[in-house]
């Protein structure tokens, strides 16, 4: 208990929010959903920065060049799966 420890080994990486500049954002693992039905692509799993201070959440870098390649060419990169979808009335 006497020792400082200055960096927990527990503790998640931080990167610096593009938005608000603060050392509060994190990567996250999330769904996009892109386009709208019938012609709405969900992208899985894409790399996701999320900021716990301004609620900003986007890509980048790779993650933002890979999801572009999937949108510019949906039929080469997408498999149909069938997806429960609810639309509420506008
Ligand atoms: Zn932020």
């Amino acid at each position: 208990m006497n020792k400082t420890t200055k960096q927990p080994k527990d503790q998640k990486p931080v990167f610096e929010c593009e938005y608000c500049g603060q050392q509060t954002a994190h990567k996250s693992y999330l769904n996009h959903t892109f386009g709208r039905v019938p012609n709405l692509i969900v992208v899985a799993n894409v790399e996701t920065m999320v900021c716990g201070n301004c609620g900003q959440s986007y890509l980048e870098g790779e993650a933002l060049a890979a999801v572009d390649a999937v949108l510019k060419q949906p039929k080469k990169f997408t498999a149909q799966h069938s997806v429960s979808l609810a639309q509420l009335a506008a």
